[in-house]
């Protein structure tokens, strides 16, 4: 087995609130018994695009031996995602935009997760 970057859920933080799951764009994360869980490892890029939006600090990137990331089960799990509409919409923090309407970015700001629009983005860094 490789080792890789992968994502890690501490248990411990994770509340299950299930923001990470939309963000997920491989569709590696699922929440099982009120926890997120990396349902498949082969699913997970490690790319780290789910950190920035759990509240709980839960969500870390390790390296560690792991299955190969498997492009095509990736895109397969995408495309059931969608087809079964299993998404959260996120809005910017700053102007309520929906991800349908603009970019967003995730963002920590303040200590807390946030998504970002990119209109809104540089308010944000300059104040
Ligand atoms: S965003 Fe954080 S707290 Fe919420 S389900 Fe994901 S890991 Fe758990």
């Amino acid at each position: 087995m490789p080792v890789r970057s992968i994502v890690k859920i501490d248990e411990e933080l994770c509340t299950g609130c299930g923001l990470c799951v939309t963000p997920c764009a491989e569709g590696a994360i699922e929440i099982v018994d009120g926890k997120a869980r990396v349902m498949k490892e082969e699913l997970c890029d490690g790319a780290g695009f789910c950190l920035a939006v759990c509240p709980e600090g839960a969500l870390t990137v390790e390296k560690r031996e792991a299955p190969a990331f498997d492009e095509d089960a990736a895109a397969e799990k995408i495309a059931e995602k969608l087809a079964a509409h299993v998404t959260i919409t996120q809005t910017c923090m700053n102007c309520g935009r929906s991800e349908d309407d603009a970019v967003l970015f995730p963002a920590r700001h303040r200590g807390d997760s946030v998504w970002v629009c990119v209109k809104c983005l540089p308010q944000l860094i300059h104040g």
